[in-house]
């Protein structure tokens, strides 16, 4: 039958322009490197989005170009997330924590016409700025310092250029940004996400069930916003006109908890490293912030270990936990526990809440193993599978990777799971990351987040090291609180009550510090590197 609805397309114009006719009084505040706090209104974001979408212009922007940012979480960054798109360009988000020849490697393989970056940012960008391919480097400046020769001045070219773009005919299918996955093994991977991808995104994440985002909220937004466009939370604060906190360059533990009490913040978001900084904080001086009550943190990236959920309520401060990808746009599970569930002991919901969540709209979830589509039995692994219009189809200009997706149009995650007759999806492991030890599965990711609640732990995880009996065998690397004492013993004695006896660590070793990804996350195939010769000596 023909003749139904309007085609209207889904685009970030929509929602930017929502946000101009409605919420020009809401607040933009950023973090500034001097500490000082720069704020300014939703109308004033606008008029500065939309002459970066004309100077862009003028400076010979085409449908479809690449524009880099390097930038941290600022009012400028979310300039460029709508100026760029508005222009009709794709913005790409670069990861500054990478090594400077990877960041080559990304912007020149993204074609980035144009860099936009921070000043304090400059020094990662100058070593490698001759092989660029971008014609042009625009410098924002978050410190008041003059531009350095070579650069070119982002208030300038602002200054400099029409008040609104020369309208262009966006189609939702069209690229609106752009990503490259922090994958730890092989080349970097690019991530474009299309204006239609972002909306359905951005409307899926903010519903009451998901992350719930209204009007109402303060949103911190700790994750960078090169990471996955921060988990798509500017697209919900700009279409909803929430009040939006940005960090800039001061991510520890006492400037963001005096941020969020200056600012009231009501919502925050960041992987749980941030949070177990903020839980350390809170435990040793109780009292000292007065925050919002209900304060909501959705935490994602990698585990939210139940015992920083249990830790952070004590505080009054409610922990989302969800789960995603790069490739996802990223959100693909939420930890929300359902009505029917909510009689359950305390424990019992604390282990759901621990769990990565049920799927979203929009997001088709299953797992596969050697025996075909696993069962919802909550206790089948296999290789969790997605499907969903925000889920990306391919790499950008990357054929390398076409077994990541099977024939029958399924993302292969490359994480392993189990899903429970409810629909909650648990993560039990990478597919790389798994421990075989006598031919029998352990999952790394449980024992870390059990060791994670033991009181002397501050930091820990769980790899394979080879072993000449069983093949593999699970070593715990541990990073103790301040004060505590080293005693494997106490540790087996700890895991030995929650788990079968083959999975409880037969090695304990104690670090100063665990090696991370530029998101945060364990880079367990260093430790693996490092411990690959760890000899195992007699259970004591
Ligand atoms: P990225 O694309 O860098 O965001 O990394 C995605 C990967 O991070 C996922 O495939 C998971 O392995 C891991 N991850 C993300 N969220 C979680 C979570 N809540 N729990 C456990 N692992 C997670």
């Amino acid at each position: 039958m023909r003749g139904t609805m309007m085609d209207y397309p889904l685009t970030l114009a929509h929602l930017f322009e929502r946000n101009r006719l409605l919420f020009g009084q809401r607040e933009v505040v950023t973090r500034l490197s001097d500490k000082s706090l720069h704020r300014y209104t939703m109308a004033a974001f606008s008029r500065r989005a939309q002459r970066l979408a004309a100077a862009l212009q003028k400076a010979g922007l085409r449908k479809g170009d690449r524009v880099g940012t390097m930038m941290w979480n600022t009012y400028a960054h979310l300039e460029c997330y709508f100026g760029v798109p508005l222009a009709g360009g794709v913005f790409h988000t670069l990861n500054f924590r990478l090594h400077p020849t990877d960041i080559e490697y990304i912007a020149n393989h993204a074609e980035d016409r144009f860099i936009f970056v921070d000043d304090v940012l400059l020094p990662l960008l100058e070593p490698v700025r001759a092989k660029l391919k971008a014609e042009r480097v625009f410098v924002v400046s978050l410190t008041g310092k003059p531009i350095p020769p070579g650069y070119e001045d982002y208030e300038a070219f602002l200054g400099n250029a029409p008040e609104a773009p020369s309208p262009v005919e966006l189609n939702e299918n069209d690229a609106a940004g752009m990503c490259y996955t922090s994958g730890t093994t092989g080349k970097p991977k690019g991530v474009a996400y299309s204006h239609r991808s972002i909306v359905l995104h951005t409307l899926v994440a903010g519903q009451t069930d998901a992350i719930a985002v209204s009007g109402r909220d303060t949103m911190l937004i700790v994750v960078p916003m090169f990471h996955v466009n921060s988990w798509g939370l500017p697209f919900c604060g700009i279409m909803h006109g929430a009040k939006m906190v940005l960090p800039g360059p001061h991510l520890d533990a006492l400037s963001l908890l005096d941020l969020m009490e200056r600012e009231k913040v009501n919502f925050a978001a960041g992987v749980p490293t941030i949070w177990l900084g903020l839980l350390h904080a809170l435990d040793k001086e109780p009292g000292r912030w007065a925050l919002q009550p209900g304060l909501r943190t959705f935490v994602g990236g990698s585990a939210a270990p139940e015992g920083l959920i249990r830790g952070l309520d004590k505080h009054g401060v409610k922990v989302i936990h969800a789960w995603g990808m790069t490739e996802m746009s990223p959100l693909g599970t939420v930890g929300r526990v359902k009505p029917t569930l909510e009689q359950q002991s305390d424990d019992l919901l604390y282990e759901l809440r621990a769990k990565q969540g049920m799927p979203n709209v929009f997001v088709d979830m299953r797992v596969v193993n050697e025996q075909g589509v696993a069962p919802w039995d909550g206790k089948t692994m296999g290789e969790l599978q997605v499907r969903g219009p925000f889920i990306a189809a391919c790499y950008f200009a990357d054929d390398s990777q076409k077994d990541k997706w099977t024939a029958d149009g399924w993302f292969i995650t490359g994480d392993v799971a189990t899903i429970d007759p409810e629909g909650y999806m648990k993560l039990t492991d990478r597919t790389k990351d798994l421990i075989k030890s006598g031919g029998e599965w352990i999952s790394s990711v449980d024992l870390e987040n059990a060791l994670m609640g033991h009181p002397s732990v501050k930091e820990a995880t769980v790899i394979a090291v080879a072993h000449p009996k069983w093949d593999e065998r699970p070593l715990a690397v541990i990073v103790l609180k301040e004060g505590a004492t080293p005693e494997p013993k106490a540790f087996r004695e700890f895991l030995a009550a929650k788990f079968a006896k083959f999975w409880v660590p037969d090695g304990y070793a104690f670090v100063p510090e665990i090696p991370k990804n530029p998101a945060g996350k364990f880079l367990k195939s260093k430790l693996r590197d490092q411990f690959a010769d760890w000899t195992w000596g007699e259970p004591e």
